[in-house]
Order: structure tokens, then C-alpha cells, then sequence
């Protein structure tokens, strides 16, 4: 059988990081197996639904390359069908139309607090005779639940679970307003789709024993279940926005790559060894729920950014420059032209090395830009105000006599000769030479970026600050 997984996202929101990672897990589930993997966006919730988190989803999922098959499905397209099993299981006495007023269960709730129980539905409509039925309630739909016994889960990931039938109660399927509940929606739709595994968070156990009991009402085959582990804070509780970034969104705009978060979501609850470091390629071919552990994973920002260097390394220098082209003319309106772009092409790969996302990576080249004058950071700007004329004068004299053979090993044998010449220190001038080039306090190898950028824009850049 051909195995079918899917992500069910409820758009009310942004995409969440644990949703990610969930979509990734059935994504690679149904890739390791050759099957298929679908999106079924649960829209039903008329008031907190909205187009735009749609949109946030569909563009997250495509930013992540976490591919569906076939159509998306739109969950408050199949009500009707919803209703027609509600309707099903009505006829053959499996659920059943419940009158409670809201005094009456207000006074079951006020029971259960005296008692210190959770709040069951006492089953009062279960086995009543509607001709007993108020005229002035609108009733709801009720699955009857087992009663005695347990109910069991053999769960991929967390194992076998039982839960006594006692704890179970009629839950509604269909609401007063004639509308089907989260709980009839997801599990018509799962079987009418042919989902054959359900992974999802750990968050949705209890939620599984309910739909399991609509599952063999209906005499349906129940999919196998993996519950995975939430993910938590670095402080060890649930993951929120106060621990940082949590949307998918979000890391983009903070200059994470899609594939450093593919492979760091992975690599949160699921292991290979100790690799830290996997291919999608290999992902796919190794990836197993049964490996998936079944404690809850920490998320640590100082691992996904060393998977964040490690996949900017590894970057294309193409990919990186329509970035920039991107990030340059939004931040600072500023096009890339042929001579940024060849500067950009020679001093990518040192800048690459240094780079923790992609945003400082940005800052960071900013210099190979052509645009005069350059942006100067405030670390380097201290720099600026402090630097000696007279030094920098004389030392674009010495570096004209080698204008035309501008290469790194001859400027840094000329600016050590001019050093000793002045009883100066190659710290007495790095830094301020440093900011006067590239408006940085931090860069890569000065001598390297001279070359790069050449005698007569070196000394417009240094004659700007010492003759302004
Ligand atoms: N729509 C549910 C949610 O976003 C998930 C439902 C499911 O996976 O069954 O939490």
C-alpha cells in the first residue's frame, strides 16, 4: 500500500517552527517511502482564519521547497460531506442528538470542580427518548464512546499508550449551528484522502484516542499515528516568542537558508549517528519515524547558526549575489553594477567564512559596492575621527608606485617597507586603513581587499576622509 502522509495547518497564524518541522517529517516520511505527501489547510474556524496566514503558510512551505502533491485540499470544502457522516453514524445509533441546556452543564462543570475531576459529559441524551426533546434547543451531535475498558495506541514514536474508556466522554461532532467539529472534520478528511500514516505533535494524543472512536464508529481503517515530541526553549519550557525568532519567516528575514533550516529541524528530535551535517538527499534515504526520540527537543541558536555557516559556505556565489541585489536596493536603494558584481565574484569566498547568516554577510561585502561615499558603521566611525592625515597621505604616495601591479603579496611588502620607514606598527595604521576602505572595524584580510578593489578606488575612499 502506497503509503500517504499530510500536513494539516490551521491558518491562523504565522508558520510556527514546530508546524515546520512537522510538515518536514511528513514531507521525508513519504519521500523515504516513494509516497505522497499532502496539504490539507484545516480553514474551518470562520473567525480565526485568515488568507494571509494561508498565504504565510504556502509561502514558508515553497521558501523550505517542502513540495505537496496533488491539489490542496481546503478543509470547509467538505462540511457537507462531514455532515453526510454525522448523519451516517445518527442512523445506526453510533451518535446521537444531545438537548443539554447551558444551565445543566454549567452545573456538570461546577460538579466536576467540587469533585476535583476533569469535566465530563454525564451522557445524560445518550439513550433518551428524543420525544423528551425541548423545542427551544438547537441540539448537538454526540459520538458515543466506549464505556468501559481501554482504549489503546501503538504509536510509532511514543510507543503503546491505553487510556481507560472512562476518561473518554461523548464529544460533539456536530455543533448547535449544524456545523462539524475539528475532530469529524480531520478524520472524514484523513480517510477520504487515504492517509495511511498520521505524524503530527505530541500535543494531539488525546485528540487521537477521540478521533479513533469516530474511526471504528465508521468502521474505518485507522492510519498508524506518530506523535512527536514539542520542541522547547533553550530554558527547557515550551518554545515562545519570548526565546527569539519562531516563524519560519522569521529566520529567512534574519538570513538563516532554507536548507541550514531543513537540516537543523532534522536534526531537533531526530538523529543519524552523530552527523550533524545531512544532505536532503541523504535525509530522504535515511530518514525512519521509528528514529524519531521521544523526549521533547531544545532548540539552540548557536547550533543553527553553525549549520547557518556551514550551508553559506557551501553557497553558490550566483545565489548569494541575487540576494544582495535584493537586499542592497531594499536597505540602501543601491543597484549592483558590473564592477560590484565582478568585486563581489573575487571576494565572496573569504567573506563566506566569516558569515554566521546571510544579512551580516550582506553588511559585510557592503564595500565592494561602488557607491561613493561608503556607509560607515559606528565602531569604524571612531576610527575615522581619530586617523593621522599626514600618515595616510604618504602612504598613498608609496602604493601609487605600484598603481599598476596591484596585487596583495606586493602591497603588503610596500606597506611593511613604509612601516619601518616611519618606526610605525602594523597597528598603528590596520584599523583606520580598515575603516577608511571598507567603513567596517571588522573585515577580511586588508591586503586581500585592496586587491580587489583596486589603486584608484582605494585612494578616493581614503582621500574622501582625510582631505574632507
Ligand atoms: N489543524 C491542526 C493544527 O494546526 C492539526 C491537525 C492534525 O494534524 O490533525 O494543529
Amino acid at each position: 500500500m502506497k503509503t500517504v502522509t499530510r500536513f494539516a495547518p490551521s491558518p491562523t497564524g504565522n508558520l510556527h517552527i514546530g508546524s515546520a518541522r512537522t510538515a518536514l517529517f511528513n514531507w521525508l516520511f513519504a519521500k523515504n517511502t516513494k509516497g505522497k505527501f499532502l496539504l490539507r489547510i484545516e480553514d474551518t474556524d470562520k473567525v480565526r482564519s485568515t488568507k494571509d496566514s494561508i498565504n504565510k503558510i504556502l509561502e514558508g512551505l515553497k521558501w523550505l521547497d517542502l513540495k505537496w502533491d496533488d491539489e490542496i485540499i481546503y478543509q470547509s470544502k467538505n462540511q457537507k460531506r462531514h455532515n453526510e457522516v454525522a448523519e451516517d453514524l445518527l442512523k445506526n445509533g453510533l451518535a446521537y442528538k444531545c438537548f443539554c441546556s447551558e444551565e445543566e452543564l454549567k452545573n456538570m462543570r461546577e460538579e466536576a470542580k467540587i469533585l476535583k475531576k476533569p469535566f465530563r459529559y454525564n451522557r445524560m441524551w445518550r439513550d433518551r427518548d428524543l420525544k423528551d426533546a425541548p423545542k427551544n434547543i438547537d441540539p448537538v451531535i454526540r459520538i458515543k464512546s466506549p464505556i468501559d475498558g481501554e482504549s489503546n495506541i501503538d504509536d510509532i514514536i511514543q510507543g503503546s499508550i491505553k487510556v481507560s474508556n472512562e476518561e473518554m466522554d461523548d464529544f460533539i461532532i456536530v455543533r448547535s449551528d449544524g456545523t462539524p467539529t475539528y475532530m469529524l472534520s480531520v478524520v472524514v478528511d484523513d480517510h477520504d484522502m487515504n492517509v495511511t500514516h498520521i505524524v503530527r505533535g505530541h500535543d494531539h494524543l488525546t485528540n487521537t484516542f477521540r478521533q479513533n472512536v469516530i474511526y471504528n464508529a465508521m468502521n474505518w481503517n485507522v492510519p498508524k499515528s506518530a506523535h512527536i515530541p514539542l520542541i522547547l526553549g533553550p530554558d527547557g519550557s515550551k518554545m515562545s516568542k519570548r526565546h527569539g525568532a519562531i516563524d519560519v519567516e522569521e529566520y529567512k528575514n534574519n538570513g538563516i537558508l532554507s536548507d541550514a533550516l531543513i537540516n537543523y529541524m532534522l536534526r531537533l528530535g531526530w538523529s543519524h549517528g552523530d552527523d550533524e551535517i545531512i544532505s536532503l538527499e541523504n535525509a530522504i534515504k535515511w530518514f525512519s519515524l521509528e528514529k524519531i526520540g521521544k523526549s521533547p527537543a531544545k532548540f539552540d541558536n548557536d547550533k543553527l547558526i553553525s549549520v547557518n555557516s556551514h550551508y553559506i559556505k557551501e553557497l553558490d556565489n550566483n545565489k548569494i549575489i541575487s540576494f544582495l541585489e535584493n537586499y542592497y536596493n531594499k536597505k540602501y536603494k543601491i543597484e549592483l553594477d558590473k564592477i560590484s558584481i565582478n568585486r563581489l565574484n573575487l571576494g565572496l569566498d573569504d567573506i563566506k567564512t566569516r558569515s554566521r547568516d546571510l544579512n551580516q554577510l550582506a553588511e559585510m561585502a557592503l564595500f565592494y559596492c561602488s557607491k561613493f561615499p561608503i556607509t560607515v558603521s559606528k565602531k569604524a566611525d571612531k576610527y575615522i575621527k581619530k586617523v593621522d592625515k599626514n600618515t595616510f597621505k604618504d602612504l598613498l604616495i608609496v602604493l601609487k608606485n605600484i598603481e599598476n601591479d596591484f596585487k596583495k603579496q606586493k602591497i603588503e611588502q610596500i606597506i611593511a617597507k613604509f612601516l619601518s620607514e616611519k618606526g610605525l606598527k602594523l597597528s598603528d595604521i590596520i584599523q583606520y586603513i580598515r575603516a577608511m576602505i571598507t567603513g567596517l572595524d571588522v573585515s577580511p584580510r586588508i591586503y586581500d581587499i585592496m586587491e580587489v578593489l583596486g589603486f584608484e578606488e582605494i585612494k578616493k575612499r581614503i582621500e574622501y576622509f582625510i582631505n574632507g
